[in-house]
């Protein structure tokens, strides 16, 4: 099954991506981790994740190695170190993750998490690479409610196209108040680590409905994340295996109990909360 995001700009994205952090790491792994990455492409999870932070480019290669020759039929991320983030050095940054990648153009470029270059700067390069054609569009990660609303008095800052944060069942603090002013401004929120990296999967209440659905865990984890509109899930898997298990997460169809259930051992905040972070 297919699941459909609209950007602002009304380009649409699969709601199952695919993230690629610690890939490309070990050289022992590559084949199999390109083997995966291009079977969730087969399968449709064709929005990828990746940055120049991870492996230091390692991850940015090993994607570029896999959708030569199908640049078109992916919608490539990649996200700039918050020191490269000015306006001195961000066009530098972004040419070397389109070599890294062997592409001409980034469909979305994220900044990574807010560091010390003022945002109207990042802002302003963000747009000298949107006028030179390098990415089709910008948007940032980690970036709580309050700089969200910085961002947005800022000239330019409404052009904003996602916001990446960290959201699991065990971290469902955005709900609260974050993601629903995005949803008001038809900004997709980009869940990370959606799987706990991993830990979620071990947990008895999920497992539990994970044979209930004769699912695995994991599935259960993505659909999880998947039942609010808005969301573009990009889970990490290094096998083909676990690749195909995720690209049928939206199968599962939870009922009423099954919902009580997750919302009583995973418990969304009825109040604000600091944004979680990895
Ligand atoms: P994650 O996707 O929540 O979890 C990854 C872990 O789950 C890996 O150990 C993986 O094992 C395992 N896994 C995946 N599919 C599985 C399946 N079907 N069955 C069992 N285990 C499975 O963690 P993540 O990598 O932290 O987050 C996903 C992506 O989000 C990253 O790769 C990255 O692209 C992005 N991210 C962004 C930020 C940010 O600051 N913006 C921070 C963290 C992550 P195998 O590898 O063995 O398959």
């Amino acid at each position: 099954m297919t699941r459909l995001v609209t950007f602002a700009d009304g380009t649409t994205v699969p709601a199952l991506g695919q993230g690629t952090w610690e890939l490309g790491d070990d050289p022992a792994w590559r084949d199999e981790e390109q083997q995966a990455l291009a079977r969730g492409i087969d399968l449709g999870m064709t929005l990828i994740d990746t940055a120049e932070l991870y492996g230091d480019g390692r991850s940015e290669r090993l994607v570029g190695e896999v959708i030569a020759g199908r640049r078109d039929e992916v919608f490539l991320v990649s996200k700039v170190r918050p020191e490269n983030a000015s306006e001195m050095k961000m066009m530098l940054a972004c040419e070397k993750s389109l070599e890294r990648l062997g592409v001409e153009r980034l469909d979305l470029y994220l900044l990574h998490w807010e560091g010390n270059v003022p945002l109207e700067e990042t802002v302003e390069a963000f747009r000298d690479l949107v006028d030179e054609g390098m990415i089709a569009r910008w948007g940032v990660s980690n970036l709580d409610l309050r700089a969200m609303e910085q961002l947005m008095e800022i000239e330019g800052g409404e052009d904003c196209a996602a916001n990446q944060l960290l959201y699991n069942l065990a971290s469902r603090g955005v709900e609260f108040d974050l993601f629903p002013w995005m949803q008001a401004r038809d900004m997709p929120m980009m869940a990370y680590s959606p799987l706990g990296r991993g830990e979620l999967l071990e947990q008895p209440l999920i497992r539990d409905i994970a044979n209930r659905h004769s699912a695995s865990p994991a599935q259960v984890a993505l659909a999880a994340v998947l039942r609010h509109d808005g969301v573009i899930a990009i889970p990490k898997a290094s096998s083909v295996e676990h690749v195909e298990a995720n690209a049928d997460a939206l199968e599962i169809q939870f009922d009423l109990e099954d919902l009580e259930r997750l919302d009583e051992a995973f418990q969304a905040p009825n109040h604000a909360v600091p944004l979680d972070i990895i």
